[in-house]
């Protein structure tokens, strides 16, 4: 029999779940889960009996690492078992001053078909619940305690799998829990203008990326599809609806594309894509991944010339541009390479 996992609900919702219990024990428990207690048998201020009684109905976690993959520069990926035997990968990304950055999944596989994304090769298989999206959590600070930041850019797209998300905000931000400020949580989307829209109407008030690699209409539909339903016009009306709700600054992510997305075209349409948005462009060369290719001809990564040739290019046009250092490459957990 599965039992019903108690690690994805907020306090309310598991005040709610355990009740006759009174609020008070639901609360113990939810401490002990955001602490890290894996069993009902280690949760010492509960009573035997209650214990052996949440035992027979509940379990903790519905997952389990199945693989751990160390880089030496810090990276460490997982892979994570689901209770179909489906498997995801979840990441810690360590930046030059050792903080550490927690990048979450949301869906098994997924649906959006970037031709630049391994994941986008597997295809959408089914959406995480609450509980998978926060054990990835959990099991990532079993290796590494100390994670400062989360961003939800690992597998799928986020915004296709918006409820289940917010109940699992609800648990990393709770302050009787993990505790995490929302200023430290980012979501990345591919451009799902209604979903931007409900975060923007609904919260909760995280940071905003858009992977947007580039604001060439055309080249954008051919390597992302999402372009085609979501053109960019709406997307960005939805970005300023967004920052006009919620007064924060979001970031345009640029995956470069050797050959690709470098040429001029593609900083003019950056440069007019930025007007009227208070945002940030950062790029991120593409990471290698076997045997992709783009219209038939293997995709490259751009050479440093090409990165810092553009991000000049940009910069004269007064636009703030950032680039994000390469990590964890050597085990395929970098941006583009999970699945
Ligand atoms: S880049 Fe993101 S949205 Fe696109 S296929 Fe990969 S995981 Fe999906």
């Amino acid at each position: 029999m599965i039992k019903p996992a108690l690690s994805g609900l907020p306090l309310e919702a598991l005040q709610e779940t355990l009740k006759p219990l009174p609020a008070y024990r639901a609360r113990q428990v939810f401490k002990w889960l955001a602490g890290g207690v894996r069993s009902f048998d280690a949760m010492t201020n509960l009573s035997r009996a209650l214990r052996e009684a949440l035992d027979a109905r509940f379990s903790c976690y519905s997952s389990v690492i199945s693989a751990q993959f160390p880089d030496p520069d810090g990276t460490v990926k997982l892979q994570i078992t689901l209770q179909d035997d489906k498997r995801i990968e979840a990441v810690i990304l360590a930046d030059a001053l050792q903080r550490r950055t927690a990048c979450l999944s949301t869906q098994v596989g997924c649906p959006m078909g970037c031709v630049f994304c391994k994941t986008g090769t597997l295809g959408w298989s089914r959406n995480l619940d609450s509980a998978e999206m926060v054990e990835q959590l959990f099991h990532l600070r079993s290796i590494q305690p100390d994670i400062a930041n989360i961003v939800i850019m690992g597998m799928g797209e986020p915004l296709m799998n918006l409820s289940e998300l917010r109940t699992a905000l609800g648990v990393f931000t709770d302050p009787e829990g993990l505790g995490f400020s929302k200023r430290r949580i980012t979501l990345s989307t591919s451009g799902i203008a209604k979903g931007i829209r409900d975060l923007a109407d609904n919260g909760p008030d995280i940071r905003l990326a858009l992977s947007l690699t580039t604001a060439d209409t055309r080249l954008r539909e051919r390597l992302m599809p999402v372009t085609l339903t979501n053109p960019l016009p709406v997307v960005k009306e939805a970005l300023r609806y967004y920052q006009h709700r919620r007064r924060r600054r979001i970031t345009l992510e640029a995956v470069l594309l050797g050959g690709i997305n470098t040429r001029d075209e593609d900083v003019d349409a950056l440069v007019d894509f930025v007007k009227g948005l208070d945002a940030v462009i950062n790029l991120i060369s593409w990471n290698p991944v076997e045997g992709m290719t783009f219209e038939g001809r293997p995709l490259r990564q751009p050479s440093q010339g090409e990165v810092a040739g553009f991000m000049a290019r940009l910069e004269k046009k007064q636009i703030k541009v950032t680039q994000r250092l390469r990590k964890g490459r050597s085990i395929a957990g970098a941006c583009g390479q999970l699945g």
